[in-house]
């Protein structure tokens, strides 16, 4: 008799599950998806398609699988803990994922474990953020606690005037803001990890990210001329956190520089994240097939880099009318380990719509490679 195949479900259909499903063939199990819509980006994995937000629908696609997880972090934390009770293997739990759905808890566990942040405060009124703002210099950065995304939700101030209308709204947002010190960076970097339930961890090189209007732009892997002291603390705290916080499947821990040398954490994702996406093509295993192996609490695969550099560059949309096809073959033609991946979206301008990898023993080479192709396909 043939050994049972595997089955993991992932809710939300997006970009992330859609790269989800080639290493599921690769390693022989069963990707279900639950997705939003019937014309999802991950639709060819697509065995359900609901509202993730149902407890009755969410029950019902759990009991196709052998262990839920997700694409993104927007399912209700009470759904999750009603189906944890019921014996149902949710990986990362909602202990864990609880933590990547509320920044404000984020920090306060943080705090609990002694790692390096931005000064930061719950701030439930006018008051207490004109405080925060004058204890900070005259400004800070302000933020909704849940339900941010792409910079979306993030907002600088210099007094609480600047931020009525979200004060005048704190029920929608949990009853309060979070206030964070506006970090002098020199760069944002990205450490990327993976644990299994079971305890195994492991880390992908360090990596620096560019952000354009909020939005990660491009990704440089490793992070150029980063020291070793900061390779190993940016290892050490997602290490540190990944434990800590019970965290299982991938893990971004998304950090500042700062000018005076300090590192300091944004932001935690626990899947697979953006800033990881080169690691399809730069590394031995990749982010996708390492979070389905982690989840599954197989063993982890080899992180190690497969080229001296991988350059991530997005695809934003920029029209209505964005057509990848049209140029695809000549964008490729500009170096010979340039990836494309699209994510089957509709066009509109700012949306992910795919991401260029570039891998190559110069960085130059790698940045002009992704960056050239992207050029030319944008223009189609
Ligand atoms: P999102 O959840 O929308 O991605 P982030 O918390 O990552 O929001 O913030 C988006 C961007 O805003 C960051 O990538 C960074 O450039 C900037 N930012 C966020 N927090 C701070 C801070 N405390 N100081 C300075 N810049 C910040």
């Amino acid at each position: 008799m043939s050994e049972p195949v595997l089955r993991v479900g992932v809710i939300g259909g997006g970009q992330l599950a859609r790269m989800m499903i080639a290493p599921s063939k690769k390693l022989g199990i069963s990707l279900k998806v639950l997705a939003e819509s019937e014309d999802s980006p991950a639709a060819d994995a697509a065995t359900m398609v609901g509202d993730y937000t149902q407890l009755s629908i969410v029950r019902e696609f759990s009991k196709t699988v052998d262990v839920i997880s997700f694409d993104h972090e927007h399912v209700p934390l009470d759904v999750l803990e009603a189906l944890e009770a019921e014996g149902v293997n949710i990986q990362p739990p909602s202990r864990a994922l609880r933590f990547a759905q509320n920044k404000l808890q984020m920090r306060k566990r943080l705090g609990e474990l002694d790692l390096p942040m931005p000064a930061w405060a719950e701030v439930k009124d006018a008051k207490s953020l004109d405080d925060f703002i004058v204890a900070n210099g005259g400004v800070a950065i302000l933020k909704t606690p849940i339900g941010g995304y792409d910079g979306k939700g993030v907002m600088v101030v210099r007094s609480s005037s600047d931020a009525s209308a979200w004060l005048n709204d704190l029920d929608s947002f949990g009853g309060s803001l979070l206030a964070e010190e506006k970090v002098d960076f020199v760069r944002e970097l990205s450490q990327l990890g993976a644990r299994r339930p079971s305890g195994d961890f492991a880390a992908w090189p360090l990596v620096e990210t560019i952000q354009e209007n909020g939005v990660c732009s491009v990704v440089l892997s490793p992070a150029p001329e980063a020291s070793s002291e900061v390779i190993e603390l940016t290892k050490n705290i997602a290490k540190r956190i990944a434990d800590g916080l019970g965290v299982t499947g991938m893990l971004a821990v998304e950090l500042f520089e700062t000018r005076d040398g300090r590192i300091l954490i944004n932001e935690l994702a626990m899947r697979p994240h953006n800033s990881g996406h080169f690691s399809i093509e730069g590394a031995t295993t990749s982010q996708f097939e390492q979070h389905l192996r982690a989840v599954l609490d197989l063993p982890l695969g080899e992180t190690k880099p497969r080229a001296r550099y991988s350059v991530m560059v997005n695809l934003l949309g920029l029209d209505g009318t964005n057509d990848f096809s049209k140029n695809h073959d000549a964008a490729t033609a500009l170096h010979p380990e340039i990836s494309i991946h699209t994510y089957g979206k509709a066009a509109r301008i700012g949306r992910k719509m795919g991401h260029i990898t570039c891998i190559a023993e110069s960085l130059d080479e790698a940045l002009t490679g992704a960056k050239g192709a992207a050029a030319v396909l944008l223009q189609g």
